[in-house]
C-alpha cells in the first residue's frame, strides 16, 4: 500500500485577466470552491491512477471537509485516517488563476495544522505497513518529520515532495528516499539555481550529499531531471496548452508512485507522470483536474 500524509484544503479559485497589484481592486470571474491540499491531490492522484492508497490527513467539522472526504473515499481511497478536528475548520488556499494559467496563492492551515505528531503516532502501524510513504510540507514539520521516522525505521520507502519551499532539517532529509522538488524548491534547499539539465545536474549531487539516493527535479513544461544509483537523464514531458497549472506537480507525484507501484521502472514510470500532469494541466482546478487511468493510457497511446 502506498500511505498519503498531508494536507486538505478548499481552494477557493477567482479567475482573474492578471495577478492584482498591491492596492488593485479587480474583476475575477468564474469563482469555485474546488477540493484541494497537496496531501489530497496527491492521494486522489495515486486513487484515479490505480494506487492502493490509505490517506492519513485532518479535516474540519464542517460541511465542505466531510464532503471532501466523501469524495477521498468515491475515488477508492481507504479514508479510515482521516481524522475530524472537533475545533477548527478545514484548511483553505485562496487562489488566483491568470489567463496564461499562472497561479498565485495563499494558505491557511487550520485543521491541518492540528495533525501533530501524537496523531502520527496513531497511525504508526499504518506507515510501518506501508511500501511507500509520501509527504508534502502543508502539515506541521514536526509530524512530517515523525512520520518519516517511523516509516524509515520500519523500512517504508520515504518519499518527500519538498512543497511548499521552506528551509529543511538535515535529519529529515536524511531520511528520505525519494525527493521530488520543483525548480524553486531545489534552488531553496540546494542553492542551485535550476533551469536546465546542467543546473540540475548540480543540484541533483547537492541531494545525495545530503543522503538522498533518488532525485527528480521537475521542471515544469520542461520535464523532469531525474538522477540515482550513477543513472541520469532529462526527461521531456507532453507539449500542451495549459489552462491551469495547479496541482502539476501532485498529479505527477501520485502519478509517479501508482506506476512505479505497479512494477514500472522510473524512465516508464515518470512517462506515465508526464503524462497525467500534462493531462492535469489542460484542466481547470486541482482534484477536478486529475485524470482517471484509462484516459493516461489513451493520452499514451495517441
Ligand atoms: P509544480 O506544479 O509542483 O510547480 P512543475 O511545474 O515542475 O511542478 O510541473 C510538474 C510536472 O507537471 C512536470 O514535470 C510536467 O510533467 C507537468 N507539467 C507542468 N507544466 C506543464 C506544461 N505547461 N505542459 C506540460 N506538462 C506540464
Amino acid at each position: 500500500q502506498l500511505v498519503v500524509l498531508g494536507s486538505v484544503n478548499a481552494d477557493h479559485v477567482l479567475r482573474v485577466p492578471h495577478f492584482p497589484r498591491p492596492g488593485e481592486t479587480l474583476r475575477g470571474h468564474s469563482y469555485q470552491v474546488l477540493p484541494g491540499g497537496k496531501g489530497a491531490n496527491q492521494a486522489v492522484a495515486a486513487a484515479r491512477l490505480g494506487a492502493d492508497i490509505g490517506f492519513i490527513a485532518r479535516i474540519g467539522d464542517d460541511a465542505i471537509g466531510r464532503q471532501m472526504r466523501d469524495g477521498f473515499a468515491a475515488d477508492g481511497i481507504d479514508v479510515s485516517a482521516v481524522e475530524c478536528d472537533p475545533a477548527l475548520p478545514t484548511g483553505i488556499a485562496i487562489i488566483y488563476v491568470s489567463d496564461e494559467g499562472e497561479n498565485n496563492i495563499g494558505l491557511s492551515a487550520e485543521a491541518n495544522g492540528a495533525l501533530t505528531p501524537e496523531v502520527v503516532e496513531r497511525h504508526a502501524a499504518r506507515i510501518a505497513g506501508a511500501d511507500t510513504l509520501l509527504l508534502q510540507l502543508e502539515v506541521p514539520l514536526e509530524s512530517v518529520l515523525h512520520a518519516a521516522t517511523l516509516a524509515h525505521a520500519a523500512g517504508t520507502r520515504v518519499v518527500l515532495n519538498p512543497a511548499p519551499a521552506q528551509p529543511l532539517p538535515a535529519s529529515l532529509l536524511a531520511l528520505v528516499d525519494l525527493i521530488t522538488p520543483n525548480q524553486t524548491e531545489a534552488e531553496l534547499l540546494t542553492g542551485v539555481a535550476v533551469t536546465d539539465e546542467a543546473s540540475a545536474r548540480a543540484a541533483a549531487a547537492r541531494f545525495h550529499a545530503m543522503g538522498i539516493a533518488s532525485v527528480m527535479i521537475t521542471l515544469g513544461a520542461q520535464g523532469v531531471y531525474w538522477s540515482e544509483q550513477g543513472e541520469a537523464a532529462l526527461i521531456p514531458g507532453f507539449r500542451v496548452t495549459a489552462i491551469d497549472t495547479t496541482a502539476a506537480g501532485d498529479t505527477f507525484n501520485g502519478a509517479l508512485l501508482a506506476e512505479q507501484l505497479r512494477g514500472a521502472s522510473m524512465p516508464e514510470a515518470i512517462r506515465f507522470a508526464h503524462a497525467a500532469a500534462a493531462l492535469s494541466v489542460t484542466r481547470f482546478g486541482a482534484q477536478s483536474s486529475i485524470p482517471h487511468l484509462a484516459e493516461v493510457r489513451a493520452f499514451l497511446k495517441e
